[in-house]
């Protein structure tokens, strides 16, 4: 059998391959391993779907720390925007929450689903499921598991990264596109839990504080505003997100065993507004311990930690204390020290960091430097963004922009 052009992987980046490919008139396959589309695409967002972010191009970009210079020209043909537009044309109009997330107004990624199904399939646009491709051999020609041999002139390698394996995303393109000479760039779990030896604060959550990474001469290697959660392991929540790929890639580059994150309990206020503060509550309250008067500004099972670090007896009160603890108590508020040691595996990730390098792929076209004829698309490349939106806006833009020019690329006259 043949087709003008096939996509390998039906997740948020083969979908829009194949819509923007048979919209450019192209003969589309799309050829996925499940019995069903999008199996992650329906986990997203914990089952709404941030599909997209209303943030500027620079914002969006800023917010992909792996390679989202890449997307620059991807994002002017796709933008987030026109995602927007795709699914309100599609009659599924989307909503914007905190941050500029945006969901569908069903709160359904089930819905997203269904429209990219209903767009593909009034395209014509062939769906295989239960179709796993087993190597790409050489230009043009595509191999199933069942043996069969498919052949096209564009073929869309859109098989998403490695990590939620039971999703589908199980990371066998790597093999064959190393084969075909592609360079894959080491795999790393981004957007993951963080593994901390300060366990005993399991359950507590911080809103809306400052998180920094400091490698180990003391130089900021990341900074995030934002809510954290400690958990069995260490932290979650979504700053200690922004924070994982940066702690893994920390620790194995400076080849150290652990390092220290910084929190600053107090973002909206110096040093000196936060003394004011306390002080004055401490100097009302003049026969009450320190730790009682601490637990009247951060959760109580924090109090204990903080005078620690602080190397503050906590049954002092407000006479007993010098004006160097007041400065070391202040400080230590607002950069207490986490030890961290590593992330959670790969398996666990939101998003794989790492994979087919960026240097080898057209930014215009998503079409291979190596093999002409072979567009790459989604997570397989060494692509990775923060929560918020910004992974899928990557696949669905890519996609876009790869089924577009593989289309124009099976039509070229040179190929007929
Ligand atoms: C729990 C969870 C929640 C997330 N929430 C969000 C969110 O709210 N917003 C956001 O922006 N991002 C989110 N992400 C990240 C986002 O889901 C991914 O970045 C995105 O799905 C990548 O799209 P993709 O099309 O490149 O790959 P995938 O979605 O992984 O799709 C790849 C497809 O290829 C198929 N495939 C693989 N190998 C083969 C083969 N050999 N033959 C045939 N088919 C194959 C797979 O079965 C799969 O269906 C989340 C991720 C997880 C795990």
């Amino acid at each position: 059998m043949s087709a003008e052009v096939i996509v390998i992987g039906a997740g948020p980046a083969g979908l829009m391959a194949a819509i923007s490919s048979a919209q450019k008139g192209a003969k589309t396959l799309l050829l996925e391993k499940n019995e069903v589309v999008g199996r992650k695409l329906r986990l997203t967002g914990g089952g709404r779907c941030n599909l997209t972010n209303s943030a500027d191009l620079q914002t969006i970009i800023n917010n992909i720390p792996g390679n989202g210079r890449f997307l620059y020209s991807a994002l002017s043909q796709f933008s987030n925007k026109d995602i927007i537009n795709f699914f309100e044309k599609e009659n599924l109009p989307l909503k914007e929450e905190d941050n500029g997330r945006m969901f569908p107004v069903t709160d359904k990624a089930a819905d997203i689903i269904e429209v990219l199904i209903k767009k593909a399939r009034q395209l014509d646009v062939d769906i295989r499921t239960e179709s796993p491709v087993r190597n790409i051999p050489a230009l043009g020609s595509v191999i199933l598991t069942s043996g069969e041999t498919l052949r096209a002139k564009s073929i869309i390698v859109a098989t998403g990264g490695n990590s939620f394996p039971h999703t589908g995303s199980t990371g066998e393109a790597y093999g064959w596109l190393t084969h075909l000479g592609h360079t894959i760039t080491e795999l790393y779990p981004a957007e993951v839990g963080v593994l901390s030896t300060t366990t005993d604060l399991q359950g507590l959550s911080l809103q809306n504080i400052s998180i920094e990474v400091f490698d180990q001469k003391h130089k900021r290697i990341t900074k995030h505003q934002g809510d954290i959660l400690f958990t069995h392991y260490g932290l979650s929540g979504p700053a200690a997100l922004r924070c994982s790929s940066h702690i893994h890639q920390a620790l194995k580059k400076h080849n150290l065993q652990s390092l220290d994150l910084t929190l600053d309990l107090f973002p909206g206020k110096n040093h000196e507004e936060l003394r004011k503060v306390i002080f004055a509550k401490a100097k009302k309250d003049h026969n009450k311990a320190i730790k009682t008067i601490l637990s009247s500004f951060v959760p109580k099972r924090l109090v204990s930690l903080i005078l620690t670090q602080a190397q503050i007896p906590s049954d002092i009160t407000f006479p007993q204390i010098s004006k160097k603890s007041w400065d070391d108590l202040i400080s230590t508020l607002k950069s207490l020290k986490i030890p961290v040691s590593g992330t959670r595996p790969l398996k666990e990730a939101f998003v794989t960091g790492g994979g087919v390098s960026t240097k080898e792929v057209d930014p215009k076209t998503m079409q291979s430097k190596i093999v002409p004829g072979l567009f790459l698309a989604g997570e397989v490349l060494d692509i990775s963004g923060y929560t918020g939106g910004f992974n899928i806006t990557a696949a669905m833009s890519t996609g876009y922009v790869a089924g577009t020019h593989a289309a124009i690329h099976a039509n070229s006259p040179l190929l007929r």
